[in-house]
């Protein structure tokens, strides 16, 4: 079973659409949550994940879309732009998002946003949160996102491993934990602007990271037509 993993799509619909050319055929869509926010078309890519059957679950900037106080930790473009998100959603994508859990385990492996302790909140930027959340973690691999860079964390019995994934970097799961970061389909930052995902290969025991290029021009010009903060159309090009 090959598994497209996609995390951060934020309402870029056209690096979705790059990505799942990309990707071409497989087995299923999982999403790791923000599938709205910041980018300037929510419904069309709710859409798009309806139609393939996606199953994910739910980021921060979704629940703020959708009404939750998570809204109240944002800066202030992060802000407006989940403002004109939840004036913009239809009541069908509203739904959608409504329905997507905190967190699931799918084929055996964790999927949440943030971090398995704190799937709405806790960022994995560092060893020793990395490590925290891999002991408590119910399955042995796990895949998350919203730090938008793309990275594997591994639990060896001597330490904890970071693995930072660039395109074509392919990892075999192995024996030991871990928990796996697709990067951002729709706003990397890593300083590379190409969408990012994964491909999760259960069959093989492999995953190998991705990098498309898309519009981001078309991107750009949609965020400033919408009157979404100009900077946000900015950092596209920057991997910011
Ligand atoms: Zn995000």
């Amino acid at each position: 079973m090959r598994i497209a993993v996609l995390s951060d799509i934020h309402s870029n619909s056209v690096a979705l659409d790059a990505v799942l050319g990309h990707a071409g055929e497989v087995d299923a869509i999982w999403h790791l949550g923000d599938v709205v926010g910041y980018g300037p078309e929510p419904d069309a890519v709710v859409a798009r994940l309806t139609e393939l059957g996606a199953t994910g679950v739910r980021g921060n900037h979704d629940a703020a879309a959708i009404g939750g106080p998570e809204i109240d930790w944002f800066n202030p473009e992060a802000r407006a732009a989940a403002e004109w998100t939840r004036d913009t959603l239809s009541s069908t994508s509203r739904a959608w998002l409504s329905d997507q859990p905190e967190r699931r385990t799918v084929e055996g492996i964790t999927l949440v946003h943030g971090s398995p302790r704190d799937p709405l909140r806790e960022y994995v930027t560092d060893h020793e949160i990395a490590g925290a959340n891999m002991d408590l973690q119910e399955t042995q691999h796990g895949l998350h996102g919203h730090t938008h860079v793309p990275v594997a964390w591994m639990a060896t019995p001597e330490r904890v491993a970071l693995i930072r994934a660039e395109d074509t970097t392919t990892l075999a799961l192995g024996t030991y934990r871990t928990l796996l970061n697709p990067g951002s389909v729709g706003q990397p930052r890593d300083g590379d602007p190409r969408a990012a995902y994964l491909v999760l290969d259960l069959e093989l025991g492999r995953v190998g990271w991705h990098r498309v290029e898309y519009d981001i021009a078309a991107v750009q010009s949609a965020i400033r037509a919408a009157g979404l903060p100009s900077r946000l159309a900015a950092r596209l090009a920057l991997g910011i």
